[in-house]
Protein backbone atom coordinates (compact mmCIF):
# COMPACT_ATOMS: atom_id res chain seq x y z
CA UNK A 1 0.00 0.00 0.00
CA UNK A 2 1.37 3.08 -1.02
CA UNK A 3 0.16 6.63 0.62
CA UNK A 4 1.03 10.10 -0.99
CA UNK A 5 2.78 12.48 0.67
CA UNK A 6 0.76 15.35 2.45
CA UNK A 7 2.00 18.31 0.48
CA UNK A 8 4.16 19.39 -2.83
CA UNK A 9 7.01 20.68 -1.00
CA UNK A 10 6.89 16.98 1.30
CA UNK A 11 7.35 15.03 -2.09
CA UNK A 12 10.62 16.77 -3.15
CA UNK A 13 13.72 14.37 -1.51
CA UNK A 14 17.73 15.38 -2.62
CA UNK A 15 18.40 17.05 -5.64
CA UNK A 16 14.77 17.39 -6.91
CA UNK A 17 14.33 13.34 -6.55
CA UNK A 18 10.71 13.24 -6.62
CA UNK A 19 9.68 9.85 -4.36
CA UNK A 20 5.93 8.31 -3.88
CA UNK A 21 6.05 8.12 -0.21
CA UNK A 22 5.11 4.39 1.05
CA UNK A 23 3.47 3.43 4.14
CA UNK A 24 5.63 1.73 6.42
CA UNK A 25 2.90 1.47 9.38
CA UNK A 26 2.52 -1.15 11.86
CA UNK A 27 5.65 -3.02 10.49
CA UNK A 28 8.93 -2.87 11.50
CA UNK A 29 11.90 -2.34 9.20
CA UNK A 30 14.88 -4.61 8.81
CA UNK A 31 17.82 -4.13 6.42
CA UNK A 32 16.07 -7.59 4.61
CA UNK A 33 12.92 -5.71 4.48
CA UNK A 34 9.53 -5.05 6.43
CA UNK A 35 8.82 -7.51 9.68
CA UNK A 36 5.52 -8.10 11.50
CA UNK A 37 6.60 -6.80 14.71
CA UNK A 38 5.49 -9.88 16.62
CA UNK A 39 8.34 -11.65 15.01
CA UNK A 40 11.19 -9.07 16.43
CA UNK A 41 11.79 -10.93 19.51
CA UNK A 42 14.21 -10.44 22.04
CA UNK A 43 15.98 -7.32 20.85
CA UNK A 44 18.91 -5.42 21.24
CA UNK A 45 17.30 -1.76 20.52
CA UNK A 46 21.50 0.23 20.46
CA UNK A 47 24.32 -1.48 18.97
CA UNK A 48 27.15 -1.00 16.34
CA UNK A 49 28.02 -4.05 14.06
CA UNK A 50 29.97 -1.59 12.22
CA UNK A 51 31.07 1.53 13.57
CA UNK A 52 33.95 3.68 13.28
CA UNK A 53 34.98 6.46 16.22
CA UNK A 54 38.01 7.34 14.90
CA UNK A 55 36.54 9.82 12.57
CA UNK A 56 36.70 11.93 16.09
CA UNK A 57 39.57 10.89 17.25
CA UNK A 58 42.21 13.73 18.15
CA UNK A 59 45.50 12.24 18.04
CA UNK A 60 47.52 13.22 21.39
CA UNK A 61 50.66 15.33 20.81
CA UNK A 62 52.79 13.54 23.27
CA UNK A 63 54.97 10.78 22.03
CA UNK A 64 54.20 7.66 24.45
CA UNK A 65 50.04 8.55 24.31
CA UNK A 66 50.59 8.56 20.62
CA UNK A 67 52.39 5.21 20.70
CA UNK A 68 49.29 3.76 22.85
CA UNK A 69 46.43 5.82 20.74
CA UNK A 70 48.09 3.64 17.98
CA UNK A 71 48.94 0.61 19.07
CA UNK A 72 46.12 -2.31 18.25
CA UNK A 73 44.52 -3.62 20.94
CA UNK A 74 46.22 -6.96 22.38
CA UNK A 75 46.43 -8.84 25.50
CA UNK A 76 49.50 -6.70 26.53
CA UNK A 77 47.67 -3.28 26.65
CA UNK A 78 43.85 -4.63 26.87
CA UNK A 79 43.86 -3.51 30.65
CA UNK A 80 45.02 0.12 29.65
CA UNK A 81 42.10 0.30 26.92
CA UNK A 82 39.83 -0.66 29.10
CA UNK A 83 40.15 2.54 31.09
CA UNK A 84 41.11 4.20 28.24
CA UNK A 85 38.25 3.23 25.62
CA UNK A 86 38.04 6.51 23.80
CA UNK A 87 42.15 6.95 23.49
CA UNK A 88 43.26 4.18 21.15
CA UNK A 89 42.11 4.01 17.43
CA UNK A 90 41.96 0.22 16.62
CA UNK A 91 39.65 -0.34 19.69
CA UNK A 92 37.35 2.21 17.93
CA UNK A 93 37.34 0.26 14.42
CA UNK A 94 34.38 -2.35 13.96
CA UNK A 95 34.83 -3.36 10.42
CA UNK A 96 35.33 -7.20 10.39
CA UNK A 97 32.45 -8.68 9.09
CA UNK A 98 33.67 -12.28 9.20
CA UNK A 99 34.52 -11.43 13.20
CA UNK A 100 30.99 -9.62 13.69
CA UNK A 101 29.33 -12.69 11.97
CA UNK A 102 30.55 -15.45 14.35
CA UNK A 103 29.88 -12.11 17.41
CA UNK A 104 26.62 -11.91 17.14
CA UNK A 105 25.25 -15.52 16.62
CA UNK A 106 26.59 -15.76 19.67
CA UNK A 107 23.37 -13.54 20.71
CA UNK A 108 20.78 -16.15 18.04
CA UNK A 109 22.48 -18.80 20.22
CA UNK A 110 21.47 -17.19 23.61
CA UNK A 111 17.97 -16.88 22.00
CA UNK A 112 17.85 -13.41 20.50
CA UNK A 113 16.34 -12.30 17.48
CA UNK A 114 16.73 -8.73 16.26
CA UNK A 115 19.66 -5.88 16.57
CA UNK A 116 18.98 -2.20 16.07
CA UNK A 117 22.28 -1.28 14.48
CA UNK A 118 22.48 2.81 15.99
CA UNK A 119 25.47 3.82 13.65
CA UNK A 120 23.90 6.92 11.84
CA UNK A 121 25.94 8.94 9.16
CA UNK A 122 29.83 9.88 10.04
CA UNK A 123 30.82 6.65 11.93
CA UNK A 124 31.27 3.80 9.61
CA UNK A 125 27.63 2.90 8.47
CA UNK A 126 27.26 -0.26 6.63
CA UNK A 127 23.65 -1.24 5.04
CA UNK A 128 25.24 -3.62 2.84
CA UNK A 129 27.72 -5.26 5.20
CA UNK A 130 24.62 -5.39 7.75
CA UNK A 131 22.33 -7.17 5.12
CA UNK A 132 25.38 -10.04 4.72
CA UNK A 133 25.54 -10.00 8.27
CA UNK A 134 21.75 -10.51 8.89
CA UNK A 135 21.27 -12.96 5.73
CA UNK A 136 24.20 -14.81 7.15
CA UNK A 137 23.39 -15.46 10.99
CA UNK A 138 19.45 -15.53 10.72
CA UNK A 139 18.97 -12.47 12.99
CA UNK A 140 16.55 -9.15 11.75
CA UNK A 141 19.05 -6.48 12.48
CA UNK A 142 17.44 -2.34 11.54
CA UNK A 143 19.71 0.37 10.10
CA UNK A 144 19.91 3.56 11.62
CA UNK A 145 19.90 7.19 9.41
CA UNK A 146 20.59 10.67 10.57
CA UNK A 147 23.66 12.36 11.49
CA UNK A 148 26.03 11.66 14.75
CA UNK A 149 27.59 14.49 17.45
CA UNK A 150 29.24 17.34 15.54
CA UNK A 151 32.36 16.04 15.56
CA UNK A 152 31.85 13.47 13.10
CA UNK A 153 29.48 15.93 10.54
CA UNK A 154 30.70 16.10 6.85
CA UNK A 155 32.26 18.98 5.46
CA UNK A 156 29.18 21.22 4.39
CA UNK A 157 26.76 20.47 7.44
CA UNK A 158 26.98 24.18 8.35
CA UNK A 159 25.72 24.97 4.86
CA UNK A 160 22.39 22.79 4.93
CA UNK A 161 19.30 23.36 5.78
CA UNK A 162 16.96 21.32 8.21
CA UNK A 163 14.82 20.73 5.28
CA UNK A 164 17.98 19.15 3.28
CA UNK A 165 18.53 17.17 6.37
CA UNK A 166 15.11 15.74 6.95
CA UNK A 167 14.85 15.47 3.12
CA UNK A 168 17.80 12.80 3.54
CA UNK A 169 16.61 11.22 6.57
CA UNK A 170 13.58 10.86 4.78
CA UNK A 171 14.85 9.06 1.81
CA UNK A 172 16.87 6.38 3.67
CA UNK A 173 13.54 5.32 5.67
CA UNK A 174 11.45 6.12 2.38
CA UNK A 175 13.41 4.38 -0.27
CA UNK A 176 16.82 3.28 1.19
CA UNK A 177 20.61 4.18 1.93
CA UNK A 178 22.01 5.90 -0.76
CA UNK A 179 21.60 3.83 -3.36
CA UNK A 180 21.68 0.43 -2.15
CA UNK A 181 17.84 0.16 -1.72
CA UNK A 182 18.09 -1.31 1.96
CA UNK A 183 15.88 1.21 4.26
CA UNK A 184 16.53 2.57 7.71
CA UNK A 185 14.41 1.08 10.19
CA UNK A 186 15.46 3.56 12.82
CA UNK A 187 16.40 7.46 12.95
CA UNK A 188 19.47 7.52 14.83
CA UNK A 189 21.20 7.39 17.07
CA UNK A 190 21.24 11.32 16.41
CA UNK A 191 24.48 12.60 18.15
CA UNK A 192 24.50 15.85 20.23
CA UNK A 193 26.56 17.28 23.36
CA UNK A 194 26.23 19.71 25.40
CA UNK A 195 25.86 22.46 24.85
CA UNK A 196 24.94 21.76 21.38
CA UNK A 197 26.04 23.69 18.54
CA UNK A 198 24.23 25.17 15.37
CA UNK A 199 24.86 22.07 13.44
CA UNK A 200 23.58 19.65 16.12
CA UNK A 201 20.43 20.80 16.90
CA UNK A 202 19.57 21.86 13.03
CA UNK A 203 19.87 17.75 13.03
CA UNK A 204 17.51 17.09 16.08
CA UNK A 205 14.91 19.45 14.13
CA UNK A 206 15.17 17.56 10.85
CA UNK A 207 15.18 14.26 12.58
CA UNK A 208 11.84 15.28 14.17
CA UNK A 209 10.57 15.89 10.70
CA UNK A 210 11.29 13.19 9.75
CA UNK A 211 9.75 11.26 12.72
CA UNK A 212 6.49 13.21 11.67
CA UNK A 213 7.06 11.87 8.22
CA UNK A 214 7.64 8.29 7.86
CA UNK A 215 6.58 7.41 11.95
CA UNK A 216 10.02 5.80 12.33
CA UNK A 217 11.00 5.28 15.29
CA UNK A 218 13.88 8.46 16.81
CA UNK A 219 16.81 7.48 19.23
CA UNK A 220 18.87 10.45 20.48
CA UNK A 221 22.19 10.52 22.17
CA UNK A 222 21.95 13.10 24.28
CA UNK A 223 24.88 15.67 26.34
CA UNK A 224 26.41 14.30 29.63
CA UNK A 225 24.14 16.44 31.53
CA UNK A 226 21.16 15.71 33.24
CA UNK A 227 19.33 18.92 31.85
CA UNK A 228 19.84 18.03 28.36
CA UNK A 229 17.07 15.19 27.69
CA UNK A 230 14.56 18.05 28.52
CA UNK A 231 16.14 20.34 26.08
CA UNK A 232 16.37 17.52 23.32
CA UNK A 233 12.24 16.62 24.21
CA UNK A 234 11.19 20.67 23.87
CA UNK A 235 13.46 20.88 20.00
CA UNK A 236 11.36 17.68 19.39
CA UNK A 237 7.82 18.42 20.40
CA UNK A 238 8.60 21.75 18.84
CA UNK A 239 8.45 19.77 15.62
CA UNK A 240 5.59 18.00 16.86
CA UNK A 241 7.40 15.07 17.29
CA UNK A 242 5.88 12.08 18.91
CA UNK A 243 7.51 11.61 22.10
CA UNK A 244 5.91 8.52 22.97
CA UNK A 245 8.14 7.07 19.61
CA UNK A 246 11.34 8.57 21.33
CA UNK A 247 14.12 6.68 23.53
CA UNK A 248 16.98 9.04 25.20
CA UNK A 249 19.90 6.77 24.85
CA UNK A 250 22.87 6.29 27.48
CA UNK A 251 20.74 7.19 30.65
CA UNK A 252 22.78 5.79 33.18
CA UNK A 253 25.71 8.10 32.32
CA UNK A 254 23.01 11.31 31.73
CA UNK A 255 20.07 10.97 34.71
CA UNK A 256 21.33 10.61 38.09
CA UNK A 257 18.08 9.90 40.40
CA UNK A 258 14.58 9.19 40.04
CA UNK A 259 13.55 12.75 39.62
CA UNK A 260 15.43 13.26 36.90
CA UNK A 261 14.25 10.05 35.11
CA UNK A 262 10.88 11.29 36.16
CA UNK A 263 11.70 14.46 33.99
CA UNK A 264 11.93 12.60 30.76
CA UNK A 265 9.58 9.47 31.46
CA UNK A 266 6.32 12.07 32.35
CA UNK A 267 6.87 13.19 29.14
CA UNK A 268 6.35 9.29 27.01
CA UNK A 269 9.58 9.18 25.94
CA UNK A 270 11.36 5.38 26.29
CA UNK A 271 14.63 5.74 28.51
CA UNK A 272 17.26 3.46 27.07
CA UNK A 273 19.70 1.45 29.48
CA UNK A 274 21.93 0.59 26.70
CA UNK A 275 25.50 0.35 28.32
CA UNK A 276 25.02 -2.86 30.16
CA UNK A 277 28.06 -4.44 30.12
CA UNK A 278 30.51 -1.33 30.83
CA UNK A 279 31.74 -0.79 34.10
CA UNK A 280 33.98 2.55 33.30
CA UNK A 281 33.02 5.85 32.08
CA UNK A 282 35.95 8.75 31.83
CA UNK A 283 35.97 11.27 29.74
CA UNK A 284 39.00 13.92 29.47
CA UNK A 285 37.08 17.26 31.30
CA UNK A 286 33.70 15.46 32.24
CA UNK A 287 32.99 15.80 35.77
CA UNK A 288 30.99 12.99 37.27
CA UNK A 289 27.82 13.92 39.47
CA UNK A 290 27.43 10.16 40.52
CA UNK A 291 28.80 6.59 40.43
CA UNK A 292 28.73 5.10 36.69
CA UNK A 293 26.60 2.45 37.67
CA UNK A 294 27.05 -1.42 37.74
CA UNK A 295 24.53 -4.26 35.98
CA UNK A 296 23.09 -5.02 38.91
CA UNK A 297 22.82 -1.00 39.89
CA UNK A 298 21.37 -0.43 36.66
CA UNK A 299 18.44 -3.76 37.48
CA UNK A 300 17.54 -2.39 40.96
CA UNK A 301 17.16 1.13 39.13
CA UNK A 302 14.71 -0.24 36.39
CA UNK A 303 12.93 -2.28 39.48
CA UNK A 304 12.56 1.38 40.91
CA UNK A 305 11.12 2.62 37.54
CA UNK A 306 8.57 -0.24 37.40
CA UNK A 307 7.53 0.25 40.98
CA UNK A 308 7.28 4.48 39.70
CA UNK A 309 4.81 2.77 36.85
CA UNK A 310 7.12 3.51 33.77
CA UNK A 311 7.71 -0.47 32.78
CA UNK A 312 6.50 0.06 29.59
CA UNK A 313 9.05 2.70 28.72
CA UNK A 314 12.51 1.07 29.57
CA UNK A 315 14.61 -0.39 26.91
CA UNK A 316 17.76 -1.91 27.20
CA UNK A 317 21.04 -3.17 25.59
CA UNK A 318 25.19 -2.64 25.73
CA UNK A 319 26.11 -0.20 23.03
CA UNK A 320 28.69 -2.58 21.70
CA UNK A 321 30.76 0.33 19.71
CA UNK A 322 34.64 -0.78 20.61
CA UNK A 323 36.97 -4.38 20.24
CA UNK A 324 36.96 -4.95 23.92
CA UNK A 325 33.64 -5.34 23.87
CA UNK A 326 33.52 -8.59 22.15
CA UNK A 327 34.37 -11.61 22.95
CA UNK A 328 37.04 -12.05 20.62
CA UNK A 329 39.08 -9.20 22.80
CA UNK A 330 38.08 -10.36 26.18
CA UNK A 331 34.83 -8.28 26.56
CA UNK A 332 31.29 -9.44 27.40
CA UNK A 333 29.71 -9.83 23.57
CA UNK A 334 25.95 -9.90 22.43
CA UNK A 335 24.67 -12.06 24.56
CA UNK A 336 25.62 -11.06 27.72
CA UNK A 337 22.36 -9.38 28.36
CA UNK A 338 20.49 -12.81 27.83
CA UNK A 339 22.93 -15.23 29.38
CA UNK A 340 23.69 -13.55 32.46
CA UNK A 341 21.38 -10.00 33.08
CA UNK A 342 18.16 -11.53 31.99
CA UNK A 343 18.21 -13.94 34.97
CA UNK A 344 19.72 -11.34 37.09
CA UNK A 345 16.05 -9.44 36.06
CA UNK A 346 14.00 -12.06 36.65
CA UNK A 347 15.36 -12.74 40.04
CA UNK A 348 14.67 -8.48 40.37
CA UNK A 349 11.67 -7.85 39.01
CA UNK A 350 9.83 -11.29 37.90
CA UNK A 351 10.08 -12.77 34.27
CA UNK A 352 6.92 -10.88 33.47
CA UNK A 353 8.83 -7.55 33.73
CA UNK A 354 11.77 -9.45 32.16
CA UNK A 355 9.90 -10.19 29.02
CA UNK A 356 8.24 -6.84 28.27
CA UNK A 357 11.42 -4.87 28.99
CA UNK A 358 13.76 -7.85 26.24
CA UNK A 359 10.91 -8.52 24.18
CA UNK A 360 7.29 -6.27 24.67
CA UNK A 361 8.69 -2.77 24.66
CA UNK A 362 11.24 -2.78 21.40
CA UNK A 363 8.68 -4.40 19.66
CA UNK A 364 6.24 -1.12 20.39
CA UNK A 365 9.30 1.33 19.55
CA UNK A 366 10.39 -0.14 16.67
CA UNK A 367 6.95 -0.35 14.91
CA UNK A 368 6.55 2.38 12.74
CA UNK A 369 3.41 4.61 13.74
ZN1 LIG B 1 25.58 7.14 21.58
Amino acid sequence: MERKCNSEKDNIVRNGESIVMVDMRGKAWSVRGPIDPTELGATLTHEHLFCDGTTYFQLPQQANQRALATSPVTLENLAWVRFHPYENMDNLRLSDEELMVEETSRFKNAGGSTIVDATSNGVGRNPEGLKRISTRTGLTVIAGSGYYVSSTHPQGMGSKTVHDIRSEIVRDVQVGIQDTGIRAGLIGEIGTTFPWGANEEKSLQAAGQAQVETGAPLQVHPGRNPTHPGMILDVLEKESADLRHVAICHVERTLGDLSQFRSVLDRGAYVEFDNFGQSWFAFPGHKMEWPFPSDSSRVFRIKELIEAGYADQVLVSMDIDSKILLYHYGGQGFDHILANIAPLMQSVIGTEYTQRILVGNPRRFLTFS
